[in-house]
């Protein structure tokens, strides 16, 4: 099997926060991403690569610089990443994720696109670490709306329960059940799953 993603885990200890993202989606997904090294790109990545700086500015308010594309890491969950952007504000610091292709609603960030809420509170914790500022808003950019959230201490502590189950997924090579459900619809892995 072909495994650049695992060696690259065992070289560093840090896993990608993107494979969060996934592993909450479905964890047989972040298994199948990082053990067999098949990688893809979503239409949602690419739009995300096609942001401009005029939609950064409708969508960016009261903040006194931005960073675009940042790498920040964090030793609290052995993650790390590529933030959308990063605002910077009086009180502290506002991170932004991308899903230009997803509606969202506050409701649905705690249900059906939880994935994203965790990858978001994840760039910020790994932000906290690495721009030594606290994050005072979390702001999950979709087709429809912003979604604002406080980066609470139960949603800390829920990502911290998940990249541990990721670590330690990752460390015991066991690999998850297939389980079918909606989400298997919409996987770009359903065609490796084979259940
Ligand atoms: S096809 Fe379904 S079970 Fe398989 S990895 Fe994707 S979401 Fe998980």
């Amino acid at each position: 099997m072909y495994r650049l993603g695992y060696y690259r885990y065992v070289e560093t200890g840090f896993l990608p926060i993107t494979l969060l993202k996934e592993f909450v989606y479905c964890p047989r997904l972040a298994y199948l991403e990082l053990f067999t090294g098949y990688s893809y790109t979503t239409d949602s990545m690419e739009r995300g690569k096609e942001v401009t700086y005029s939609y950064i500015e409708s969508i960016v308010r009261n903040v006194k610089s931005i960073r675009v594309q940042c790498y920040v890491k964090s030793k609290f969950l052995k993650l790390c990443g590529l933030v959308d952007l990063v605002g910077e504000t009086r009180g502290g610091l506002v991170v932004y994720e991308f899903k230009p292709l997803t509606s969202l609603s506050r409701k649905s960030l705690f249900s059906r696109h939880k994935h994203f809420l965790v990858q978001a509170i994840a760039y910020a914790i790994a932000s906290e670490e690495t721009f030594k500022r606290p994050v005072i808003e979390i702001c999950v950019v979709g087709a429809n709306k912003v979604v604002v959230v406080k980066p609470s201490p139960s949603l800390r502590h829920t990502v911290k329960g998940y990249a541990k189950r990721l670590h330690s997924m990752v460390k015991s090579e066991d690999e998850p059940s297939p389980v079918k459900t909606y989400k298997c619809n919409y996987c770009k892995m359903r065609n490796l799953c084979y259940f």
